[in-house]
């Protein structure tokens, strides 16, 4: 690992400044499963010059619900989260998806804010450097995509962006999605459809380099607590999703009045169902109409010749996500 400067932050100014006087790259880190994991294998182009530790600013590891919304400090655990009666009872999809994440240790480390921040998991991207020397792919800053020729199993089955088939690894960021999240900053407030990106090189998100999550908030469910998560991983502990799905339901007098349906781990960005989700509105949700969602789903996806596997994996897990909702 190259050296770096850690510097402990005292409050949200404090830690902007610390960002915007550092020299080079400067990183904030929350529980450090993800940020470490990058510095040890210098994923980045950059070398960071200071690690900004966000840890230390009292007040951001909260679970608050006020007028009927959801708070969610930036520092609340997915343990907390997973665990909290409030959230299991009313948005039972983000409890699950909290839930979901990882394993028992990664979740008492790891940060709902750091969880939607997370780099991507590409094995190209990942590679670590002294192992044979670094792997410099276009999301990295060189020419091309390894995966493309190379091993594409878990990449994307919606296609490129800007010729990236890596996939959005977080569990809890298609839960936010179809909760209608908001993400507070320390320079504005983002709505989560607008939060994910692969546009800017290896960033997953479009904060700027000196923007801080402080918090997140989770509109009140309408007209009941209808959202659930679902995940399809190798192992049930652990693993990446290979394809993982949330999905809301506002239902009133047994029609589905609005939906919101997310899958993820399929494409660069948390992709909503758009099509499947008009498809349901002002109908009764049956099983018949769950898989209609499902197909209509994957009507648009791209596989390439080692991840076909995952568009049956999508169809099928859209459908449960929904019936489970009910
Ligand atoms: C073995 C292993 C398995 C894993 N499995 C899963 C899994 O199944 N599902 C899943 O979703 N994730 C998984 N993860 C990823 C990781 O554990 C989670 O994403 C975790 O929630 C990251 O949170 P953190 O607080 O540790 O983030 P950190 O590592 O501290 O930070 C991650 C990134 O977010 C940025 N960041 C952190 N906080 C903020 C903030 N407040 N504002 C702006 N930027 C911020 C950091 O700069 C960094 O770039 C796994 C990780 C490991 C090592
Ligand atoms: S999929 Fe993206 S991150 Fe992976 S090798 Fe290709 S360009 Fe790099």
């Amino acid at each position: 690992m190259r050296r770096f400067n850690h510097f402990n932050a005292s409050t949200m100014e404090n830690a902007v400044s610390l960002l915007n006087e550092s020299e080079g790259p400067a990183y904030v880190i929350a529980g450090g499963s993800d940020l470490m994991g990058c510095l040890k294998d210098n994923l980045w182009i950059e070398a960071p010059e200071r690690v900004v530790n966000l840890k230390t600013i009292p007040g951001l590891k909260y679970i608050l619900v006020e007028d009927g919304d959801l708070h969610l400090g930036a520092l609340a655990t997915l343990t907390e989260i997973a665990e909290s009666d409030t959230v299991k009872l009313q948005w039972p999809g983000l409890a699950e998806a909290a839930r979901r994440t990882a394993s028992p240790l990664l979740r008492n480390m790891g940060t709902i804010a750091g969880n939607i921040c997370q780099e991507n998991r590409c094995w190209y991207f990942r590679y670590p450097d002294k192992i044979g020397g670094r792997i410099d792919c276009v999301r990295k800053g060189g020419k091309r995509c390894l995966a493309v020729p190379g091993d594409h199993r878990f990449h994307s089955i919606f296609g490129a962006v800007n010729k990236c088939i890596a996939v959005n690894p977080s569990d809890t960021a298609p839960a936010l999605v179809v909760l209608d999240a908001t993400v507070k900053t320390t320079k504005r407030e983002i709505p989560i459809d607008e939060f994910f990106t692969a546009e800017m090189g290896a960033q997953s998100t479009v904060l700027d380099r000196d923007e801080i999550v402080t918090e997140i908030v989770v509109p009140a469910p309408q007209a009941g607590p209808n959202s659930a998560f679902r995940k399809i991983a190798y192992r049930k502990s652990i693993d990446f999703a290979l394809v993982n799905c949330a999905a809301a339901l506002v239902i009133r007098d047994g029609k589905v009045e609005s939906a919101r349906i997310c899958l993820n781990a399929v494409y660069n960005n948390p992709r909503r169902c758009e099509a499947s989700e008009e498809l349901l509105k002002g109908r009764e949700l049956t099983e018949e109409l769950a898989q209609e969602a499902g197909r209509l789903a994957v009507a648009e996806a791209k596989p390439l010749l080692q991840n076909g596997f995952k568009v049956q994996m999508a169809k099928t897990i859209v459908s449960d996500t929904l019936m489970d909702c009910i």
